[in-house]
């Protein structure tokens, strides 16, 4: 018997329904992944009970001598991969990193703009429920949502809004946008405006780290990204700053007295401005999923969730669903319902059923509201870790179709393939929990 079964079998029980649960299902929400073994092993370690405030060698506490060569392992591997001059690896989520980047660049009340959450944005680019938008004068820019270019973000409007808003900082990245973004030209605005360049790369660092995507780290002052979406590490974020990154010019970098670094003024915004203690076992847990990241099947699997990505949006538009944008660059596609007459609720709870999970999702110029949704967000990170190819995403694509066409009656038998399909990708063995492959 485990230690957590004999002392808690209640969280035994629900962390083993939900290790079953992700064995069992298609998981496509496409912020998400499966970590190695070896990440979970780190992150379940006795790391977990260091406090190690300050960075490597600086550290405001005593016993730090071990977690310093983890931190500084974790620095080296993420500054290899991404070409970094700087990084800082203690965020403990991707909010959290960009937190930091707010305190690091902007005082309240100054003018940010960044994408529409409505049109793809993050909650934390400036959205009135988030501390952006509450402490900064947030504006934003969109996706076209008719002509040849729907659901691409126009940068001549892009332009226009910095010309009209001179932000302190233009902000770019999103959670639910298939296109690559213009790092150059997005730079060019940037300066025009004398505004500072953030890039928040959460959800494609895994295929920027494999040449897959636009490299925002040469042209952006700052970059923040997770560690667990496509590069598959542990729940937390990062920040870095490239190699050739431009310094800083804005007027608030000036009022701040024109600091050494980019990369010391985020050093301290993040600590003690953001957090106290970094997550010593996360820390480990990361360096352990940037050495995956380093080796060359990583880029492998990079490609291969790509050429999924691909694959799915091109089986949706077979089966007659609207693709925003007409398809994918990267690891994700946003389906648009409306011709099918189901909102993204719809499809989110009837798919449910049927063990496929998905989120419900705006599509641009969406009629409902953030709790209906006429769309889905689907995303091959995780499935794709499990070993499947483009032929069994476009079998989860008729599967699905299945469910929507029926408007969930099928949900039951379709449930049947998908536990057929799981079966023959299994996830985890997790023997500490009595899990079967
Ligand atoms: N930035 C982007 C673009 C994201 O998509 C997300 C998460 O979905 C975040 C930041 C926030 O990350 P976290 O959930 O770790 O705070």
């Amino acid at each position: 018997m485990s230690a957590l079964q004999e002392t808690d079998p209640a969280v035994f029980d629900l962390v083993r329904a939900e290790v079953e649960r992700q064995n069992d299902g298609l998981e496509l929400i496409a912020s998400e992944n499966f970590v190695s073994p070896a990440v979970l092993q780190a992150l379940g370690s006795p790391l977990t009970n260091k406090y190690a405030e300050g960075l490597p060698g600086k550290r405001y506490y005593g016993g730090c001598e071990v977690v310093d060569q983890i931190e500084d392992l974790a620095r080296d591997r993420a500054k290899e991969l991404f070409g970094a001059e700087w990084v800082n690896v203690q965020p403990h989520s991707g909010a959290t990193a960009n937190l930091a980047i707010y305190l690091a660049f902007m005082e309240p009340g100054d003018r940010l703009l960044g994408l529409d959450l409505a049109h793809g944005g993050h909650l934390t680019h400036g959205s009135p429920v988030n501390f952006s938008g509450k402490l900064y004068d947030a504006h934003f820019y969109g996706v076209d949502e008719d002509g040849e270019r729907a659901g691409y973000v126009d940068l001549d409007k892009v332009r226009e809004a910095a010309r009209e808003v001179r932000p302190t900082m233009l902000s770019v990245g999103a959670s639910a946008y298939s296109r690559d973004f213009n790092y150059v030209a997005l730079r060019e605005i940037a300066d025009e405006v004398d505004a500072l360049l953030w890039v928040d790369m959460a959800h494609t660092a895994g295929l920027i780290a494999a040449g897959l995507l636009n490299d925002p780290l040469p042209h952006a002052h700052v970059v923040s990204t997770t560690t667990h979406k496509t590069l598959r590490g542990p729940r937390g974020g990062m920040l870095l700053v490239g190699r050739d990154a431009p310094s800083p010019t804005g007027e608030t970098w000036k009022k701040s007295g024109n600091p050494k670094s980019t990369g010391q003024v985020l050093d301290s915004a993040m600590f003690p401005g953001a957090i106290g203690g970094p997550l010593m076992h996360s820390i480990a847990a990361k360096a352990v999923a940037f050495g995956e990241a380093l080796r060359p099947e990583f880029a492998e699997y990079q490609r291969q969730t790509v050429a999924n990505a691909r694959a799915l949006a091109a089986a949706f538009v077979e089966r007659g669903y609207a693709v925003v944008s007409g398809g994918t660059d990267n690891h994700l596609a946003l389906v648009d319902l409306r011709s099918k007459g189901v909102t993204g609720k719809e499809a989110e709870a009837w798919l449910g059923e049927a063990e496929i999970t998905v989120n419900k999702n705006m599509v641009p110029g969406d009629p409902e509201s953030p709790f209906v949704t006429s769309g889905i967000r689907v995303g091959t990170p995780a499935l794709t870790t499990r070993g499947f190819g483009e032929d069994e995403f476009r079998t989860v694509v008729a599967l699905m179709d299945r469910v929507l066409a029926s408007r969930g009656g099928d949900a039951e038998a379709v449930r049947s393939e998908v536990r057929a399909l799981c079966d023959a990708f299994p996830l985890y063995d997790v023997p500490s929990l009595g899990t079967e492959p």
